[in-house]
């Protein structure tokens, strides 16, 4: 670890004038610390915002939620409100990590967090993330892990976050504040495709804060939950995820969120999925003919191909469970 200088601030200005002057943020540490030890991640000023006021989870006026960015992954799966309305974000939360993890590591710093290339986390390897004009490891190399879809040839390597598919698929908006004040972002808007510059992965600007994650409402009742394959039961990543949220209204389907992880480079939201469901009946033959539309665009490398089936099987029981069959 290269050594570095740490400050705690106790209040918003505090920590934008340090993030003005370079200083990243550090709340739970859980990726940065790591990343640091890997010598991956070499800052040269820590600044502790865990004291900042953003632990709360309100329901909003409107009926969604907002959840602060320093609430913990095990809180905010834990909240009552949370898994009354969106059992989706506690399943993605309780499924992403040990009790030890989401016990320190926070929801800003869970969509925050780094790739799990294996590259990209050795630093004798090329890796346009990491290094940029270094090249690319893991695009001739082994790449099961990977991307199929969102990929360029710059950077093949997944998004890893599990809740931030549950929000890609619920609509969320990031909200940030910054010198220039506050604006909001769409979740779509917020991780970014690697493109031409796969070390920039999100829509921040210098020393802006994420000061909340907002759930827009949805017409109730909302069935939703998440579904992660992994190869091995406890605490690993997703080769393929599904998070579905579905509205039936007289036994039809009004409203359909599908969301993809495991696959894309960012959290992959599914249109044409969604686009089959709404105004269906519930039934075996849709969630197979739905599912069938999952993998629409994917561009498998080497080692992944495998993931193209997966997806499909993943979405379509995840449907299953959700919507049921009659
Ligand atoms: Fe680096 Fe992306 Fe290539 Fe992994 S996939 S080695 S993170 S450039």
């Amino acid at each position: 670890m290269y050594p570095f200088d740490f400050t705690k601030v106790c209040d918003t200005q505090g920590a934008l004038e340090a993030g003005r002057r370079g200083g990243r943020y550090i709340a739970g540490g859980t990726t940065l610390v790591d990343l640091m030890r890997e010598t991956v991640e070499r800052p040269q000023t820590l600044v502790d915002i865990s004291a900042l006021p953003l632990h709360e989870v309100t329901v909003t006026e409107r009926g969604g939620l907002r959840i602060g960015a320093l609430v913990r992954m095990a809180e905010a799966a834990a909240h009552p409100q949370v898994r009354a309305l969106y059992p989706v974000i506690s399943q993605a939360l309780e499924l992403s990590a040990s009790a030890q993890l989401r016990n320190m590591a926070t929801i800003g710093g869970n969509i925050m967090q780094r790739t799990r290339c294996t590259y990209f986390r050795d630093v004798t390897a090329a890796c346009n993330k990491r290094e940029p004009g270094s090249g690319c490891a893991a695009s001739q190399g082994f790449n099961r892990a990977h991307a199929i879809l969102g990929t360029s040839d710059q950077c093949v390597a997944t998004h890893p976050s599990d809740v931030a598919v549950a929000f890609a698929a619920l609509e969320a908006r990031v909200h940030l504040l910054g010198s220039d004040g506050a604006r909001s972002v769409a979740f779509a808007d917020f991780l970014l495709r690697p493109g031409s510059t796969p070390n920039r992965e999100q829509a921040l600007r210098q020393g802006e804060l994420i000061t909340s994650v907002e759930i827009p409402a949805h017409p109730r009742p909302l069935k939703s939950g998440y579904l992660k394959v992994r190869d091995r039961q406890s605490y690993e990543f997703a080769l393929t995820s599904a998070a579905v949220a579905l509205h039936l209204r007289g036994g039809v389907i009004h409203e359909a969120k599908v969301a993809a992880g495991g696959v894309g480079t960012v959290p992959w939201r599914l249109p044409a999925v969604e686009r089959h469901l709404i105004g269906e009946r519930p039934s075996q033959a849709l969630w197979t003919q739905a599912a069938e539309r999952a993998a629409h665009g994917a561009r498998p490398l080497e080692h992944n191909r495998f993931k193209i089936e997966l997806l499909k099987r993943t979405v379509e029981r995840q449907l299953r469970i959700v919507g049921g069959t009659p």
